[in-house]
C-alpha cells in the first residue's frame, strides 16, 4: 500500500526535469549573453535563433550528462547557483567571473564580501537560486533500471549533440566571425564562465600551493648616501583609482586641490598590470615586466621589499587593505584593519586616515635607510562612500548605497570623486609629514594605483574585466612621485628633467626598478630601463 502523501509532488522523468533546469539557466541567467547575441548578430536573425536551439541542445546534453544518479539534483543545484551567482554580477556589473575574480573573491575580507551581499543581491538568489532550487527538490523523479536509464540518456545527448553539431556547422561562418570579433561574448555565458574561472583557479591554488620564493638580488646593497641622513621612501599602493578622474591628468573638477600645490611630478601615461588587486599587487612589486610576468612567477621568486632587505635598507608594509597578496611575506608586516581602531574602522574597515596616525611616530623613528608601503583602502566600491570623512563630501548628491542600480551615474561619479579627493588629502598630508623632517631624512613618495574602475561606461562598473578587453577606465591609473629636494640632489636628479621622464608612457612594469634606483640600491637583478629617472640621473661627486 502506497504511503498517504500530505504534500502533492508531481511526478517527471529525469530527463525532462534536466531540459527544465538547462531552459531555465540558458533563458533566465544569461540576459546579458542573450543581448550580445542579439546586437552582434542582428543582421542574421536565422543565425540567432537557430543559436537558441543550438545552445539548448549543448545544454541539455550536459545537464543529461551530469545528472547521475541520486547526484542529480545536488549537481543541478550547484549549476544553478554557480549561474545565478554569475548573471548578478554579469548582468548587473558587466564583471566577467574568470580565474583571476575567483581569486579576488578568496582574498576578499569579510567586509568587502558583506559590501557585495546586499538585499538586491539576497532578492536576486532568492529569485534565481532557491525558488529554482526548491522545485527541483519538489518535483518526483521516475526511477528506472540502471540499463534502462543509461540508455535513454545515451540516446538523448546523441541526439542534443547532433543538433547542436547541425547548427554550429548551418552557421559556423556567423558564429566564428561573431566570437573572433567579439570576444567578450562567451565570457558572459552562465554558468560556463563562473564555473570554468572556479576550476581554473583552483587548479592553479593546487600547483602553486607549495611554492617557496626564491631569492633574488642577494647581492644587492646600498650605495651611501649623505652620512647621517637616512633615505626613506614612502611607497602608497593605490586602490582603484582611475587616471581619469584626476585633475592632475586634466579631468575637468578638482579632485587634487592639495596635490596640485605639492612639488609632485605626475605621469600622465601610466598603465596598470591587471584590472583586480590580486593581480595587479603581486605584479606591480615583481622584478618582471608585465609581458613576462605570471601569477606563478610572481610566487616563485621574491619581489622588491625582499631585494630592498638584502640590500639592508628596513622595509614595513602596513596594511588598511586586503593584505600584501605574498609581497610583504618576508618583511615587517602590519595589518591595520585587523588592530580595528575605533577612530578611524568600523564594520572590519577603515578608513585611510589610520594610515597617518602612526606615520609621524615611525618618521621620528628611522634611524637607517627605509622603505614604507601603505596598503590603501583608497577608492574601492561599490561602497565609494564609505572611504571619506564627511569633510570630504564635497561632490553631492553621493551615491550613498552599495547598492550601486538605486544611484544614478552622476551619483556614483560624485562618491567615487570624493574618494579621490580624500586620497589628494591623505597623499599631501604624507608629504607634509615628510617635509617637516628634512632636517633629519632624506625622503621621498610614490603613488600607484593598483587598477582603475568602470563607472557605468558602455554598462560597466567596477573593475576585473579580463585585460584585453579591458576599458581604459580600469587600466590607465595615477602615478605620481614626490621629492624632498637634498633627495634628489643626492642621487644628482633634476626636476625639469624628471617632468620629461614623466612624459612618457609609464606602467607597473616600472615600479621594482624605479624604486631600486631612488633608494640607491645596486644590485644585478635593477634593469634601468625600466627606472623612469635613470636617464635623468647624473654622476654625484662624493
Ligand atoms: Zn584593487
Amino acid at each position: 500500500m502506497e504511503k498517504a502523501r500530505i504534500f502533492y509532488r508531481p511526478r517527471i522523468d529525469r530527463i525532462g526535469l534536466g531540459l527544465l533546469v538547462s531552459i531555465f539557466l540558458l533563458l533566465l541567467t544569461n540576459r546579458t549573453f542573450w543581448s550580445k547575441i542579439h546586437l552582434y548578430l542582428a543582421a542574421q536573425p536565422a543565425a540567432i535563433w537557430m543559436l537558441y536551439l543550438g545552445m539548448a541542445a549543448l545544454f541539455t546534453a550536459a545537464v543529461t550528462l551530469l545528472s547521475v544518479g541520486p547526484l542529480a539534483k545536488p549537481v543541478y543545484s550547484l549549476l544553478i547557483v554557480a549561474a545565478a551567482i554569475g548573471s548578478w554580477f554579469t548582468d548587473r556589473f558587466g564583471v566577467v567571473i574568470d580565474a583571476d575574480m575567483v581569486r579576488n573573491a578568496f582574498q576578499t575580507t569579510p567586509a568587502e564580501a558583506g559590501h557585495l551581499i546586499t538585499t538586491g543581491f539576497l532578492v536576486h538568489m532568492l529569485l534565481f537560486a532557491a525558488l529554482p532550487i526548491g522545485l527541483v527538490f519538489w518535483l518526483r523523479t521516475i526511477r528506472r533500471p540502471f540499463l534502462q536509464s543509461a540508455m535513454r540518456k545515451a540516446v538523448v545527448i546523441a541526439a542534443c549533440l547532433l543538433v547542436a553539431g547541425g547548427v554550429a556547422l548551418g552557421f559556423s561562418k556567423s558564429y566564428a566571425t561573431a566570437i573572433r570579433q567579439h570576444k567578450d561574448i562567451l565570457q558572459s555565458l552562465n554558468p560556463a564562465t563562473p564555473i570554468d574561472g572556479t576550476i581554473k583557479f583552483l587548479m592553479q591554488a593546487g600547483e602553486t600551493a607549495y611554492i617557496a620564493a626564491q631569492p633574488i638580488g642577494t647581492d644587492a646593497r646600498i650605495v651611501a648616501s649623505a652620512p647621517g641622513k637616512p633615505r626613506v621612501t614612502i611607497i602608497v599602493a593605490g586602490e582603484t583609482a582611475r587616471a581619469a578622474n584626476f585633475s592632475l591628468g586634466g579631468y575637468a573638477r578638482d579632485t587634487n586641490p592639495e596635490l596640485a600645490r605639492q612639488d609632485i611630478v605626475y605621469f600622465p601615461k601610466a598603465t596598470s598590470c591587471g584590472t583586480a588587486t590580486a593581480t595587479s599587487i603581486p605584479c606591480m612589486f615583481s622584478m618582471f615586466p608585465r609581458a613576462r610576468y605570471s601569477h606563478r612567477k610572481g610566487l616563485e621568486n621574491e619581489g622588491l621589499l625582499d631585494v630592498l632587505s638584502h640590500a639592508g635598507a628596513d622595509v614595513a608594509w602596513w596594511d588598511n587593505n586586503t593584505g600584501s597578496k605574498g609581497v610583504a611575506d618576508r618583511v615587517t608586516f602590519i595589518d591595520l584593519v585587523k588592530i580595528a581602531d575605533p577612530r578611524f574602522c568600523a564594520d572590519g574597515e577603515c578608513q585611510d586616515s589610520v594610515l597617518l596616525d602612526r606615520l609621524d611616530a615611525w618618521l621620528d623613528s628611522v634611524e637607517k635607510d627605509s622603505v614604507l608601503v601603505l596598503h590603501t583602502i583608497g577608492s574601492h566600491g561599490p561602497t565609494y562612500y564609505l572611504r571619506y570623512p564627511p569633510e570630504f563630501r564635497r561632490f553631492t548628491p553621493d551615491c550613498r548605497t552599495a547598492e550601486l542600480a538605486n544611484c544614478t551615474d552622476a551619483e556614483i561619479v560624485n562618491a567615487y570623486d570624493n574618494t579621490i579627493l580624500y586620497t589628494d588629502h591623505v597623499l599631501s598630508t604624507i608629504i607634509d609629514a615628510l617635509k617637516a623632517r628634512s632636517g633629519t631624512l632624506e625622503t621621498s613618495m610614490i603613488y600607484m594605483s593598483d587598477h582603475g574602475e568602470s563607472l557605468g561606461e558602455n554598462g560597466l562598473y567596477l573593475h576585473g574585466t579580463p585585460y584585453f578587453l579591458a576599458p581604459d577606465f580600469q587600466t590607465h591609473i595615477p602615478f605620481l612621485v614626490w621629492m624632498d629636494p637634498a633627495f634628489m640632489r643626492s642621487t644628482g636628479l633634476d626636476r625639469a628633467c624628471m617632468l620629461a621622464a614623466a612624459g612618457k608612457p609609464a606602467s607597473h612594469d616600472n615600479l621594482f626598478h624605479s624604486v631600486l634606483g631612488m633608494m640607491n640600491v645596486r644590485t644585478k637583478v635593477y634593469d634601468p630601463g625600466l627606472d623612469v629617472f635613470a636617464g635623468c640621473r647624473k654622476a654625484v661627486s662624493s
